[in-house]
């Protein structure tokens, strides 16, 4: 296991930090397989006349070894060529049309996803003993980015999930029994939109079952979800499973006609978390880059999807000390809208936010220190 830290000399500073364990040659428990030996009057062909394996094996081989790279390359603002040329290697496997998910790509994110779940099980988020800073207080937040556009933030007394979603089409990304121990262990879960990317129903029956709150927009159409709408973006209370309040504005977006509440949590340690969703809508883009005149809030953390509308200006207008971008390479989307981690990252490198942008990888995270000046 191996961790890194970057700092930002800014006003908040960061520190980041990123292990993850994947065995050599083996893939979420599953051992990639030895060579095939074809024989033919008496030699060994290897592959010959057998252009699936041939095609499984060497995805398989790609994404190991990108795993490999991701371990020791953790999620960084300035990510190493090394890492990029990992982060496109995935996006290769992802965009491969012929073999897609019935090669090693599905067992590659459900690994990861194992793993990510493995941590959470295992640790916990810790209050930083020191502060280099001497003016400055820090908070500890983790953020663990799963498939497609969801993640799990966790504090030192809170674990909240957004936009949980393990099911690409009628694939299963994610075994129930595996998110039945994840949902364990939050207190409450966050839905954007209704669309199965992100509301994801197998997810809600299961959180339903084991008496997780669920928020969301007020047109899912599921009643165990309670529908929350912030049109006046004032502050509300939301009960958690701990029976903890956390507080919370459903900023009042849309995906086209659907809503799509743009969530932005407070932590009970006083850091703001927001995710964006699949805000796509014309008429809500002057408002939403003036946000700060509607809510008075200090941004820590703007989770965004990586083909939001007017991107730049979105995360301008949040202002946050930090984003993580999501969304990328979701399976149930069409080749031309299953925009790849290069993409993102070249999003990042043309825009001149001055503000630290980081792509992960599914299965990752980060531990972020948030400092506040006294
Ligand atoms: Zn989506």
């Amino acid at each position: 296991m191996k961790s890194f830290r970057i700092f930002f000399a800014s006003a908040i500073m960061l520190v980041l930090s990123c292990s993850i364990c994947l065995a050599q040659g083996y893939i979420g428990g599953q051992h990639i397989d030895s060579l095939p030996k074809i024989k033919e009057n008496g030699v060994i062909r290897e592959y010959w006349g057998n252009t699936d394996k041939y095609l499984f094996q060497q995805n398989g081989n790609l994404l190991i070894l990108a795993g490999k790279v991701l371990d020791q390359e953790g999620p960084s603002a300035k990510p190493s060529d090394a890492r990029q040329l990992a982060l496109s290697a995935i996006d290769a496997a992802a965009h491969d049309t012929a073999r897609l998910i019935s090669t090693f790509l599905q067992v590659y994110v459900n690994g990861r996803l194992s793993d990510a779940l493995k941590h959470l099980a295992e640790t916990q988020v810790h209050h930083p003993d020191q502060s280099p800073h001497q003016h400055a207080k820090p908070e500890a937040v983790e953020v663990i980015k799963l498939y497609n556009d969801g993640f799990i933030v966790r504090s030192e007394s809170v674990t909240l999930g957004f936009d949980l979603c393990f099911t690409a089409g009628e694939q299963k990304m994610l075994q129930d029994n595996y998110i039945e121990k994840l949902l364990k262990l939050c207190d409450a879960l966050f839905i954007s939109h209704k669309d199965p990317d992100h509301c994801d129903r197998r997810v809600i029956e299961i959180a339903k079952r084991l008496g997780v709150p669920v928020f969301g927009p007020q047109d899912t159409g599921i009643d165990y979800v309670k529908g929350c709408r912030s049109d006046d973006f004032n502050e509300m209370e939301l009960t958690l499973k701990s029976e903890k309040k956390i507080e919370a504005i459903a900023i009042p977006g849309h995906q086209d006609e659907l809503q799509n509440n743009i969530w932005m949590i407070t932590l009970p340690e006083k850091r703001t978390v927001v995710h964006f969703g699949d805000q796509w809508k014309k008429e809500d883009v002057q408002w939403l880059k003036e946000i700060k005149q509607k809510v008075n809030k200090t941004v820590d953390v703007l989770l965004i999807d990586c083909w939001a509308m007017n991107l730049e200006a979105m995360i301008k207008g949040f202002a946050p000390a930090y984003v993580i971008f999501g969304h990328e390479n979701e399976l149930g989307h069409t080749i031309d809208h299953r925009e790849a981690y290069w993409l993102t990252q070249y999003k990042i490198d043309k825009m001149s936010t001055g503000i630290p942008s980081i792509v992960m990888a599914w299965g990752e995270r980060v531990e972020l220190y948030l400092y506040r000046s006294n």
